[in-house]
């Protein structure tokens, strides 16, 4: 191994960060933060996989279960080649958190394989997700833990997971939710992240009085949460100015053609290489001058490093942990407003609760319900972050923390613990 390996931030330092913050501000024990802190149970399995080529190529898979005070433990499946212990028990323990804010009888978890889901054939991708599923069908299922879509899989993936884990336990949808609707899927559950990032955003300038139409975003990723988000703001009357995937980003400053966009992503696999918009470095995406920020896509990207050139006043996390502790740190230094993950990419795990629940009830709700309920349920918690920050003088994300560890320690003292 070369000696010049930048070494990576750990996204449980910054969760480590915000919840001794409000343990502190709470009055709760050292030991009571532990308990918080620590995950409940930690998975890693080999799976080794014959790929097309006939070699055996082995990847390592994880699933972290971090509470279920509040109910069964629930959180995405990431295929991304930098997944390992430390990202898996970060993120799982970051769902604790979103589903306590947002109010749903779930806990949190978080899974993984440490495979570029890109470099592999759609055969490779399923016996892998088989694989895995074979080696810890004991700890998943729908009252311990249900697994659901994040960065690199998708309703497909859910597909596999759903049919393997039935092979196992007969018909079980509620084992696995974001799946194809044909299996059990919900209506709106596959824009619901990036249409929730709309509700916040909504609820945000209504309170704020900050004017939604002609407001111009600059959103770093075009994957399923960055695409809807881009939609849901314009839906709002907003200008999306600036977009960005993993190795290209375009600006427009009349905005950007989001339907174009989706069409030759879809076709080339990238956004640039346009006629009309113009070319910008990915690297500069989250300096872009605009109204809203909206990082989409991986962890840790908001650091130290660029913290100080953000021209945006208020960025709206749509990836999970996209700042890291220090950056939080300097960004309300400079008074920059951040709506935190935990709240603005929740719209996600709601949709998924309601199709874990559709599928307990064997029953099928309509677009109009999701949709409805939805905006309830998210725009509550909003209001509730917005109100606790005012009544204390607190940044949004201390808030929600308050809030969501308030409610899982309450959780916790009402099983005896
Ligand atoms: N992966 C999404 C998230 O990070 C959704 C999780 C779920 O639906 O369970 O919130």
């Amino acid at each position: 191994m070369g000696t010049d390996v930048t070494p990576r931030l750990s996204m449980k330092s910054a969760f480590e960060t915000f919840l001794t913050a409000a343990c502190d501000r709470l009055g709760y024990s050292a030991s009571i933060k532990s308990l918080l802190s620590l995950a409940a149970l930690e998975i890693k399995v080999e799976i080794p996989i014959v790929r097309d080529n006939g070699e055996l190529a082995i990847f390592s898979g994880y699933r972290v279960q971090h509470q279920s005070a509040r109910g069964p433990c629930k959180g995405g499946l990431r295929y991304h080649p930098e997944v390992d212990i430390e990202e898996v028990r970060g993120l799982a323990s970051l769902m604790t958190m979103k589903t306590a804010l947002v109010n749903i009888p779930l806990g949190g978890g978080k899974g993984g394989i440490d495979c570029d889901p890109h470099k592999l054939s759609l055969r490779e991708l399923e016996t892998l997700t088989r694989k895995f599923v074979k080696r810890i069908h004991r700890e998943i299922g729908p009252n311990s833990d249900i697994m659901a879509p994040d960065v690199g899989t998708d309703a497909r993936v859910m597909g596999w997971i759903h049919s393997e884990y039935s092979a196992i336990y007969g018909h079980s949808p509620a084992a696995v939710t974001g799946k194809p609707l044909a299996l059990g899927g919900s209506v709106g559950r596959e824009k619901a992240t990036g249409h929730g990032i709309g509700i916040v955003i909504k609820e945000y300038s209504a309170r704020y009085g900050t004017p939604l139409k002609g407001a111009t975003v600059a959103i770093q990723g075009f994957g399923n949460v960055g695409l809807h988000a881009a939609r849901a703001v314009t839906e709002l009357g907003m200008k999306v100015v600036a977009v960005s995937d993993s190795r290209s980003a375009v600006y427009r400053k009349g905005g950007v053609d989001i339907d174009a966009l989706a069409k030759r992503k879809k076709e080339r696999g990238l956004l640039c290489e346009t006629n009309d918009h113009d070319a910008l470095d990915p690297a500069h995406l989250l300096e872009t001058e605009c109204d809203y920020l909206i990082p989409a896509a991986l962890g840790n990207v908001i650091t130290a490093e660029n913290a100080p050139h953000i021209a945006a006043p208020v960025i709206v996390e749509g990836a999970n942990g996209p700042v890291t502790g220090e950056a939080d740190r300097l960004l309300k230094e400079r008074g920059i407003a951040i709506v935190p993950d935990i709240l603005a990419s929740a719209g996600g795990v709601i949709v998924s609760y309601f199709e874990w629940v559709q599928n307990l009830q064997r029953e099928v709700w309509s677009l109009e319900q999701v949709d409805a309920q939805l905006a309830n349920i998210l725009g509550k918690a909003a209001r509730d972050v917005f109100d606790h920050a005012g009544e204390n003088s607190l940044d949004f994300r201390s808030a929600a923390f308050d809030i969501a560890v308030s409610r899982v320690k309450e959780a916790l003292d009402a099983t005896g613990f």
